[in-house]
């Protein structure tokens, strides 16, 4: 065989210990602290990151000494962004080094003056108690998960549920859209019940009991203010959407559909005028500064089709976003701007290196993108495709797209299914892009896997119910193979007993004896009522364990075990006690 260059590219194995897999990572060498941190190779023709950053866009009166800045003598730092100019390290970034341990807090202060990371973090959401988190290209990739009443479902309790379910199921940071019901009294609760960093749209608010048409200025302010004092951690302000863009809507195969883009296109058209939020958006960084709420630049011309992807209207607003990061930076805000939607999968490097290059570093959070919408019910799965390209190739944050998109208001399960589909997205940008530390889990569950330890394998597992749950179905003993190839077809049974190879076992994950596992939880068993695979009596068994069928008592091994059963003798007794808790074939009774 030809000896094989590996395209390293210097990248360091992320496995801790000596014991790592090769290759590790095709991703870029680590830049921490330069334009680049963690990042994907550029394909030929990919736009370069720009060569300035936020400290090209330091406040009036500000000048550079040294690594740092000096204010105008009196200046009191509010944001962290002001912070990090000035060399502090403040409480926040220090917890965020703690939850991002391959980073020091001296990074997370630099990578924040730079502007390439945010901190989240409203200070009256502080003094509820958020734990602050960082969204940036050194730091991990990050989720939301997006909640909130419409006017036809839901209510309060239920938002609140539902945060208490996204934060179960990893998501970073949520976002309440309420469009419907007591929204203020709705906002209220998620913000002094969450942990996480909570996003709005400050518009869907602005809009309630009046027509688009007759939103002011004042409004626009009141509107930022109050939800400002309430916690809210950032707004996505959609002010890159100009008059001047409204024309390329007109080739589109599905228009505008950014809720807060649309209105503002619709005030634009009836008042002949440009788009309040950007010729306020001085104002409005004044507001959101005194309490350090972080801007999402909104794109509300974001495509939402394939057909629509990097158009004229979506490219010429991403220009006027990176403006308004400068603009932004200016004020002392932290900014992150907000990217599609809908891209075909080859076209998602160029959007992201694209931000990367106009907003000059700035944090890029992006919906999915769906990468083909044919397939709704499904398009978690059609974004989550594309959303870890996106995160591969420079997105910070993640919004989830449920199984509802398109076609309903979320519930519970629909937001646990878009978590996981995220989570998924994200650790495994996180792997390819060569995080230190990020491959461990995978390679420990690898481990349990490779030693047959069911118990350790379910415990590693993200949603480990579940996997137990799925397990069970078909077999209720833990022994050395599973249900998929039985014994004598097991691959990782028969590599043990190859005496040169160790099967990938390690001290801790080699069990003592078959272990019994607990019955079935009540979440456990109503995963398999759900899938309807087995019949109720089927599923109370499981709940009550029958693995004395195979005589796996406390401390000793099942009967089919081949440390204590041949081959023959193992097949014989899978087949007369296992075999059974699976449901007759349909129809086979009537044969
Ligand atoms: S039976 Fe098949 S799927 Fe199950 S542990 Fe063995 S090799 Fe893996």
């Amino acid at each position: 065989m030809t000896a094989r260059m590996i395209p390293l590219r210097g990248a360091r194995n992320p496995v801790t210990g000596t014991s790592g897999t090769n290759p590790g990572s095709f991703s870029n060498a680590p830049a921490v602290g330069g334009k680049l941190a963690y990042s994907s190779p550029d394909t030929p023709g990919m736009p370069p990151p720009s060569d300035r950053t936020a400290w090209d866009f330091l406040p009036d009166g500000w000048r550079r000494e040294g690594a740092f800045a000096v204010a105008p003598a009196g200046f009191v730092p509010v944001t962290q962004l002001e912070h990090a100019r000035l060399g502090i390290v403040t409480k926040e970034m220090r917890r965020v080094a703690e939850r991002e341990p391959h980073l020091t807090a001296e990074q997370v202060r630099d990578e924040v003056a730079a502007g390439r990371m945010i901190i989240p973090a409203n200070r009256v959401h502080l003094s509820y108690g958020l734990d602050a988190m960082g969204v940036g290209r050194a730091a991990k990739t990050k989720i939301n998960a997006n909640m909130g009443a419409s006017p036809v479902a839901s209510d309060t309790d239920s938002e609140v549920e539902k945060l208490r379910w996204a934060e179960r199921w990893g998501a970073d940071t949520v976002m309440d859209l309420s469009t419907g019901g007591d929204i203020d009294a709705c906002r209220d609760a998620i913000v002094r019940n969450s942990r996480v960093p909570i996003g709005t749209v400050p518009i869907y608010s602005m809009i309630i009991g009046r027509k688009i048409e007759d939103l002011t200025e004042e409004i626009i302010l009141d509107s930022v203010r109050h939800q400002a004092e309430q916690g809210v951690d950032y707004f996505t302000i959609h002010a890159g959407v100009l008059r001047e863009h409204l024309p390329f809507v007109k080739a589109r195969l599905i228009g505008i559909v950014s809720r807060g883009g649309s209105l503002l296109a619709k005030w634009m058209i009836v008042h002949g005028k440009q788009n309040p939020m950007y010729t306020l958006f001085e104002s409005i960084c004044d507001v959101m500064r005194e309490y350090d709420v972080s801007f999402s630049l909104g794109d509300g011309l974001r495509p939402g089709g394939l057909g629509d992807a990097s158009d004229e209207a979506q490219l010429r607003e991403l220009d006027t976003l990176g403006e308004l990061t400068e603009r932004a930076w200016r004020r002392g805000c932290q900014v992150m701007v907000e990217g599609p939607g809908h891209v075909p999968f080859d076209q998602i490097e160029y959007n992201m290196k694209l931000q990367r290059q106009v907003c000059h570093g700035a944090p890029f959070y992006v919906l999915g993108p769906l990468v083909t919408d044919v397939f709704p019910g499904y398009d978690h799965i059609t974004s989550c495709i594309g959303a870890t390209s996106a995160a591969y190739h420079g997105a910070s944050l993640l919004c989830y797209v449920t199984p509802k998109e398109h076609v309903g208001l979320p519930k519970t399960d629909d937001v646990k299914q878009g978590c996981i589909a995220y989570k998924i997205a994200a650790h495994a940008a996180d792997v390819a892009l060569g995080i230190p530390g990020t491959r461990d889990w995978d390679d420990n569950l690898t481990r349990a896997r490779a030693a047959l330890n069911w118990e350790k394998h379910f415990e590693l597992a993200f949603d480990g119910d579940y996997a137990r749950a799925l397990h069970d179905e078909d077999l209720d003993v833990d022994t050395d193979f599973c249900a998929m190839c039985g014994h004598d077809w097991c691959s990782v049974r028969i590599s043990k007993e190859i005496v040169e190879f160790t099967s990938g076992k390690v001290e801790g994950y080699e069990r003592d004896a078959v272990v019994k596992s607990a019955a079935l939880t009540p979440e456990q068993q109503a995963t398999l009522q759900k899938r309807g695979v087995l019949p109720p009596e089927e599923i109370h068994r499981l709940a009550s364990k029958t693995r004395k069928a195979v005589g796996a008592e406390k401390g000793t091994k099942a009967a089919c075990h081949s440390d204590v059963a041949s081959d023959t003798d193992a097949e014989r007794l899978q087949q007369a006690k296992l075999i059974t808790l699976r449901i007759p074939e349909r129809g086979a009774d009537a044969e």
